[in-house]
């Protein structure tokens, strides 16, 4: 189930349609409706460059058909980034698509996980994170020195990749590649003079970076929150993205469930059966009041709702789910015997339960938890002797 098709209706496919179809799609769409030959249609090639742009890349689509269009912008809002312009979707597709070099060589993406809290994804909330990572060197220009001063590593010929024979045997020999350590697999050298003094040739320098992220009311658990281009910087590399997990934390009220939420009180037995009013606090701590009507026994583990105090729905955060009420019970353990016809009086009649003339009167006593009777025992010790071969047997198990 997607969230929402309106990517996929731009497109004119069906969720479920193969990348190959996805291509043919885009293909056909884009080429009718390039200004060149549409000058009027720029919002519908926007429309498509942007469907296509989600629909492609297996991560966004993901994050598509999960939250829609707005769990997209919100992740592209996060983190600058954002989409392409249609023009260069159109001239990435058509020029060998997306395989092009430089959106090939991307850093790779950083993944975090973000504890929150029920009340924060109730009420969303804005939060504060800091992070170490690579940027580029400013003073160079992600060059590592002076123009001009880089080098092609003698040792590896430029390549970063340094090819080793190994001798495995008289006569049999094996090529293995090593990462070059002259110039730590860049391919190029800086001489010492002319080295950058401020990233000291590595062309990136780590900084700590504060990032703000939204938590948006109603996002669940393991909801993955994504800053686009926010990961490592690296020279000729698309920066990777930052990937936020959201992980829910216990509650010791509520659980949740979907849009529900669920919260168990308990009641005396005086309550249940004679009436209770209780105050129960919401997420946004609101106090509301719950009531049994009057002459209503409520039973051990019985369900009410609420409706309209669950958990808010992301892209609707005014629609909320229902708060669910499990009943517990709580028995006394004795009445005073006194009382015990006055009670009896008050509940309904019960038929006489006939006794045949012969039935033989037991005892009751309480119940042990894994309690074996005799029988049981028996049997276990017999299971135990030792028959001959029963080594042998006991040794393949
Ligand atoms: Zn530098
Ligand atoms: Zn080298």
């Amino acid at each position: 189930m997607v969230f929402e098709t309106t990517f996929y209706d731009i497109l004119g496919v069906q969720p479920t349609c193969t990348p190959e179809e996805l291509k043919k799609a885009y293909r056909k769409l884009a080429l009718k409706y390039h200004p060149d030959k549409n000058p009027n249609e720029g919002e519908k090639f926007k429309q498509i460059s942007m469907a296509y742009e989600v629909l492609s890349d297996p991560e966004k689509k993901a994050i598509y058909d999960e939250g829609g269009e707005a769990a997209i912008k919100q992740g592209a809002g996060g983190g600058g980034g954002g989409f392409h312009s249609p023009m260069d979707i159109f001239h990435m597709f058509f020029n060998g698509g997306f395989s092009e070099r430089k959106f090939e060589r991307k850093t790779s993406n950083l993944i975090h996980t973000l504890g929150v809290t029920l009340e924060e994804l109730y009420t969303g909330t804005k939060r504060k994170l800091a992070l170490q990572k690579n940027v580029i060197c400013e003073s160079c220009e992600g060059m590592g020195g002076k123009r001009g001063a880089s080098q092609k590593c003698a040792p590896c010929r430029g390549t970063g990749v340094i090819t080793k024979v190994q001798k495995i045997a008289p006569g049999l020999v094996r090529q293995c590649e090593e990462r070059c350590r002259e110039c730590r697999g860049l391919g190029e050298t800086i001489d010492d003079k002319d080295r950058c003094k401020e990233c000291n040739g590595r062309k990136t320098v780590r900084v700590r970076k504060l990032l703000e992220v939204e938590v948006y009311k109603g996002m669940v658990d393991e909801q993955r929150i994504v800053l686009y281009g926010e990961g490592d910087q690296e020279p000729d590399h698309r920066p990777g993205d930052i990937v936020l997990v959201l992980e829910e934390k216990p509650h010791p009220v509520f659980k949740r469930n979907g849009q529900d939420l669920i919260a168990h009180v308990q009641l005396q037995l005086a309550e249940a059966l004679c009436g209770f009013q209780k105050v129960i606090q919401t997420l946004d701590k609101r106090d509301i009041v719950i009531q049994s009507y009057p002459g209503e026994v409520v039973k051990h583990l019985s369900t009410k709702c609420v409706m309209g105090e669950g958990m808010p729905l992301q892209q609707m955060p005014e629609e909320k789910g229902r708060l669910i009420i499990q009943f517990i019970v709580v028995f006394p353990d004795t009445l005073p015997v006194a009382v015990v016809p006055e009670i009896r009086k008050c509940l309904p009649n019960l038929p006489q339960e006939p006794i045949p003339e012969d039935a033989e009167e037991v005892n009751m006593r309480q119940e042990r938890k894994n309690e074996q009777t005799k029988a049981e025992k028996l049997n276990q010790i017999n299971s135990c002797i030792d028959y001959p071969g029963s080594d042998e047997l006991s040794e393949e198990d």
